[in-house]
């Protein structure tokens, strides 16, 4: 059965949906113990629009307001036509509220930067206008009029150089970071007042500076946020009577943290999830990340909530457990082998619900809890969401492939195995990569210490190579991570997958001429190497077009294991002078002329640059005495109608309990 994944695009986002099957044959406690958790997760999510932008929700209300009352004509764009101008103001306001919900408020989730309604203001007025006129209701403050409400969030909707980056770590102006940042976790406070201050709740709480002094305001019951954390408490507890023992022991820490707001109870619950390690129906809820703080302290509110995926997590289990054999046969000094390997505990799961940081746009990996106490004591529990992972793969455009593949043959391979080829690589990449290899005694456990800004990258770069080498082996389709059969083509997929990423990945650095992000560092750093020491890659170009076609695969696995070979040892003695000269000759510089060329092609295509997740409905099936007898799950397939649904549930009085 083909079913749709992309459901239209928004300028340079790709609107997918993504599926939860298996859902339904969860027994019924699990399902009910999903929807309470679900419920949970919406509970919370204004929280994060706050977070980000002090002006976010009423920007939002504003928005949906006037889009309640114009409700979408006909279907949304066609996939794969890309975005259609704009024909009128309602389609402006439109396309830009897409964009508001993907990257929850004005600023892109990904560049930080603010982007604003290019409808002319006294346009945009004027549809408030006529909305209020059929009904529609405003986020208006006592006393405030609807154009004194637009007058406040003017320069917030039009103006690029009001607020224009939401995180800023390093401005160029010198100015504060904290200044320079338009989210919502300090209020007046710069970093030079923050000398000598000690907050007491680091993660959970907003600075403000009031009368001079500084205060900090604790996300918990009855303080900031308190009316959505009552919310999400009263959720949790509906879920408590659903839960296994140490899932219900978790949650309750949980909620106990979520009244007091106190450190120590948030270390308790964390060190109940991490325990908690086979819970079948799962969540994440809370403070978790903090990259939107350009201190990176507070922790931005998101959650999460999944089972697992058994067929996929059996062969993590697997490959886990053959950890030690492949330990014994890694391409490196013998020295540099650990005698006691034991594989990291990954599951795959499948999500049904993301909000706050987690979604619309969301990673594919996670491994929490960030507290390096906890995880050293206790351990982490790292998943990989199986149903994304999917879908990102189901939703590629066919113009993606077939613009950067040499031949056809290389487009089928790559729609065929492509996603199974991603995830037995991830797989290795998360299982058996990071936690391979030992260093030198003199490095004290620490070999980031020594490697220092070169570290990240070629720890990434370590395990991706473990990856690529594994996958050809025998052995990965013995443990089952592919099928025997048909391991060679998932291994081409694989090796010609990567080496095409070295170019697509050049549209995202449409300034400058180096790499900032450590993954693509890695990336490109492997396939320069590869093109440069070994016969596995050619560049060609056709029609102007620059292509890395992999020709010979055995040179490609052989060179991967020279490579490792050589970054184990980096890492192994700390080799700071090696690592920064490998990264500076392949890794970090890039060729302008080839990057304008990769934008330009994917620019002509109009190629999306980045996705946001339409996600499936939870319903609960009732009996007459009220009871809960089933939950149905579904799915939209359009982002404006669940979006406002979200907003809706967070009105409504609590429905079914
Ligand atoms: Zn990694």
């Amino acid at each position: 059965m083909s079913r749709t994944y992309l459901l239209e695009q928004v300028e340079d986002v790709a609107v997918v949906q993504y599926y939860a099957d298996g859902f339904d044959e969860l027994p019924l406690d699990q399902k009910i113990l999903a929807w309470h958790l679900y419920q949970a997760a919406l509970a919370g999510r204004d929280i994060y629009y706050d977070q980000r932008y002090a002006h976010a929700l009423d920007m939002r209300r504003t928005l949906e307001a006037i889009l309640r009352a114009n409700p979408p004509d006909s279907g949304a764009a066609e996939p794969g036509t890309g975005n259609r101008e704009p024909r009128t103001v309602i389609d402006s306001i439109r396309q830009y509220t897409k964009l508001f919900w993907i990257n929850s408020g004005p600023h892109n989730n990904l560049t930080s930067r603010k982007f604003v309604l290019k409808c002319p203001p006294a346009r945009f007025r004027a549809a408030a206008r006529a909305a209020t006129a059929r009904g529609a209701e405003f986020p208006t403050k006592p006393g405030e009029t609807l154009d004194q409400l637009l007058d406040r969030l003017e320069g917030a909707f039009f103006d690029p150089a009001v607020d224009p980056l939401v995180t800023n770590k390093a401005p160029a102006d010198g100015r504060d970071l904290l200044e320079a940042s338009a989210n919502n976790h300090y209020d007046g406070v710069t970093m030079a007042d923050l000398e000598g201050f000690t907050e007491r709740h680091p993660l959970n709480s907003r600075l403000v500076k009031r009368d001079g002094r500084l205060v900090e305001e604790v996300c918990r019951l009855g303080e900031r946020y308190g009316d959505l954390i009552a919310r999400i408490v009263g959720r949790l507890r509906a879920a408590l009577p659903y839960a296994p023992a140490p899932t219900r022991e978790a949650l309750e820490r949980l909620i106990r943290f979520y009244e007091t707001g106190e450190d120590a109870d948030r270390q308790a619950y964390d060190i109940a999830w991490v325990r908690d390690a086979d819970a079948p129906v799962d969540t994440i809820n809370g403070f978790v990340e903090n990259y939107l703080d350009a201190r990176g302290v507070k922790g931005a509110w998101e959650a999460l909530v999944y089972y697992v995926n058994e067929r996929k997590t059996e062969s993590l289990r697997r490959l886990a457990e053959a950890a030690p054999w492949f330990e014994a046969r890694m391409p490196w000094d013998p020295r540099w082998r650990r005698p006691d390997v034991v594989g990291v505990t990954a599951r795959a799961i499948d999500v049904v619900v993301e909000t706050g940081e987690a979604g619309p746009v969301t990673a594919i990996g996670i491994n929490l809890p960030n507290d390096q106490r906890v995880r050293e004591r206790y351990g982490s529990k790292s998943v990989s969401l199986a149903n994304i992972n999917e879908a990102y793969e189901k939703s590629q455009l066919p113009a993606y492939r077939q613009e950067f593949c040499w031949t056809p043959e290389e487009v089928t391979r790559a729609e065929r195995w492509g996603a199974i080829a991603g995830e037995a690589t991830t797989a290795i990449h998360e299982v058996l990569g990071h936690g391979s290899g030992r260093v030198a005694p003199s490095l004290d456990g620490q070999p980031q210490l020594a490697l220092r800004e070169q570290y990240s990258a070629l720890e990434e770069a370590r395990a991706d190579l473990v990856a690529l080498y594994w996958v050809a082996d025998p052995k990965a389709a013995e443990v089952g991570l592919v099928p025997a059969e048909h391991q060679d083509e998932i291994v081409r997929t694989e090796y010609e997958a990567y080496a095409r990423n070295a170019l697509v990945q050049l549209r995202r650095m449409r300034e400058g001429t180096t790499i900032e992000e450590d993954h693509m560092r890695n990336r490109q750093m492997i396939v320069h190497w590869l093109l440069a020491h070994t016969p596995a890659i050619e560049r060609r170009v056709r029609d102007g077009r620059t292509f890395y076609v992999v020709v010979d695969f055995t040179a490609f696995r052989e060179g991967c294991a020279r490579l490792l070979h050589e970054v184990q040892r980096i890492k192994s003695e700390g080799d700071y002078a090696a690592a920064r000269a490998l990264f500076e000759a392949y890794g970090i510089h890039f060729d302008p002329a080839l990057r304008d060329e990769i934008v330009r092609r994917v620019d002509r295509l109009n190629l999306p640059s980045y996705t946001g997740f339409v996600q499936p409905t939870l319903e609960p099936v009732t009996d007459a005495a009220g009871h809960i007898t089933d939950v149905k799950v579904s799915y939209p397939l359009d982002l404006e109608s669940q979006m406002i649904a979200y907003s809706a549930e967070r009105r409504a009085p609590s429905a079914v309990q």
